[in-house]
């Protein structure tokens, strides 16, 4: 072995036999020294570990242009979302309308109207941009954005009620992916949370004997994934807006997803923004990339004096949304103003596709992977269902279709890896040992993509 280590060529002579080839050199020199580099110390590696390795000159080379095409690999990348999950947070939620994306490709490429007010020609603030249409589309007095729902809930938490009580139903203390839990992030927020009722139920009456000359608010929040259903009673928004106000508190709503046009599916809805600031909610949050559909954003719509309060609370510059979120949020907030969003916001058409409009889909994508079946893989259409996702209609099962495959040669699992890793990576779902496509969230694209996937799986695993 100790031979054999000595053997492997020098980085120099390497290096040399590299530059012979002059696509190299466009690659900076330190870092092709790095790859070789990389590239003999893996075969010190293998040889100590007793295990063969080649370490020819040409091997040694190979290995290191492998590692120089990963090191300009990007790791965020495209996926096709065939698991039927339009909100699928691990897949980067919302995919942004044509208007907010031409808006965020407008804004990256130059300089841009951020802080700049064309007027006056003087400063202007960045959230000038989106308060109005806010406020249109919700109803709202006033309204703020931030980096995203849990920045939103945490700025009006320390604005509004840093060190004073909170009071929240216990059937509402949530906790969503990511750790965020209301009763962490109103520590955070330096409030103190005060937990009133039960589990299943609520009674306005707990509230009324939990209010005391502390109390800075009341807090609703948005069962985002999870239902109590059964016994149980939580009292009604306006009703709650009405006692609080009568003890000269506000009522803050964290709602989540919170959707600016009503959506309903399997005997639940989702609140609109608009409904809860017309039932007297004094502020509040809601996600930018869940059901409105946009980029990235937590925004707070109210009463134009709590508001103030939180334009002045140094978080806000800590929590401030960057200009390519902003881009976003103004674009898909225009496709609602002045667009028709149940056809222009890519979550809100997907989400809304009926199960004739699906089941053509699935037909159309079973037909262009037919030539699967001369590798004898079986290709059906299937009924599946899924969840909406993004704390979105939690618990509701969206019923649906895709399109089944049973390959032959490799199996099932190894088929969705080998998918998953391919060139334009897509996510699909196991089921009952067959690969299921759902078509929801595909587009034509993704549909030739993965016909074109499974046709040079189908042919290599029928080698
Ligand atoms: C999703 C959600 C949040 C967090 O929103 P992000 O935009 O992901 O930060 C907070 N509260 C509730 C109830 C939610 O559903």
């Amino acid at each position: 072995m100790q031979e054999k280590l000595k053997l492997i060529p020098a980085i120099d002579r390497l290096l040399g036999e590299m530059y012979k080839d002059p696509a190299v050199a466009e690659w900076p020199r330190d870092l092709v020294v790095t790859a070789l580099r990389e590239a003999a110390a893996q075969a010190r590696q293998r040889l100590r570990a007793g295990e063969d390795c080649d370490i020819s000159v040409s091997a040694l080379i190979a290995a290191a242009r492998a590692w120089l095409r990963q090191a300009s690999g990007r790791s965020l990348r495209k996926v096709v979302n065939a698991t039927g999950v339009v909100l699928h947070t691990n897949l980067g939620r919302a995919p942004l309308s044509a208007r907010a994306a031409a808006a965020v490709r407008e804004v990256m490429e130059g300089y841009c109207t951020l802080e700049y007010d064309l007027a006056t020609g003087q400063r202007g603030t960045r959230y000038a941009h989106v308060v109005g249409r806010i406020c249109a589309l919700t109803g709202a007095e006033d309204a703020l954005v931030v980096n995203n729902n849990a920045a939103a809930v945490l700025l009006v938490l320390s604005a509004l009620a840093k060190g004073r009580e909170v009071i929240v139903s216990r059937g509402q203390l949530v906790e969503i992916g990511g750790s965020f839990r209301i009763p962490e992030v109103m520590q955070q927020g330096g409030a103190i949370l005060v937990e009133v009722g039960t589990t299943n139920k609520t009674h306005l009456a707990d509230f009324a004997n939990a209010i005391t000359a502390n109390t800075a608010a009341v807090l609703k929040v948005h069962t985002s994934n999870y239902r109590i259903v059964g016994f149980t009673a939580q009292p009604d928004t306006a009703e709650l807006v009405k006692l609080a106000h009568s003890r000269g508190i506000p009522v803050i709503e964290d709602l989540g997803s919170g959707t600016l046009v009503p959506l309903a599916a399997g005997g639940w809805s989702e609140p609109t923004v608009r409904e809860s600031i017309a039932a007297g909610v004094d502020i509040v949050t809601f996600s930018g990339d869940k059901l409105l559909g946009a980029g990235q954003a937590g925004i707070i719509a109210g009463r134009r004096r709590y508001i103030e309060i939180m334009k002045k609370h140094p978080l806000l510059r800590a929590l401030r949304m960057d200009k390519l979120s902003l881009a976003a949020l103004e674009g898909t907030l225009i496709d609602y103003t002045v667009g028709d969003p149940l056809r222009d916001v890519p979550v809100q058409r997907m989400l809304r596709l009926t199960q004739d409009e699906l089941a053509q889909k699935a037909a159309a994508l079973k037909e262009r992977l037919t030539p699967l079946q001369a590798y004898g893989w079986r290709v059906d259409v299937t009924e599946i269902s899924a969840q909406a996702g993004g704390g979105a209609l939690p618990a509701v099962d969206l019923p649906g279709w895709g399109v089944a495959v049973r390959p032959q040669g490799i199996s099932a699992v190894a088929l969705e890896r080998q998918l998953r890793q391919w060139c334009v990576p897509i996510i699909a779902r196991i089921q009952d040992d067959q690969v299921v496509f759902d078509v929801r969230c595909l587009t034509d694209e993704d549909a030739g993509l993965i016909c074109q996937a499974c046709l040079e799986l189908a042919k290599g695993a029928g080698q």
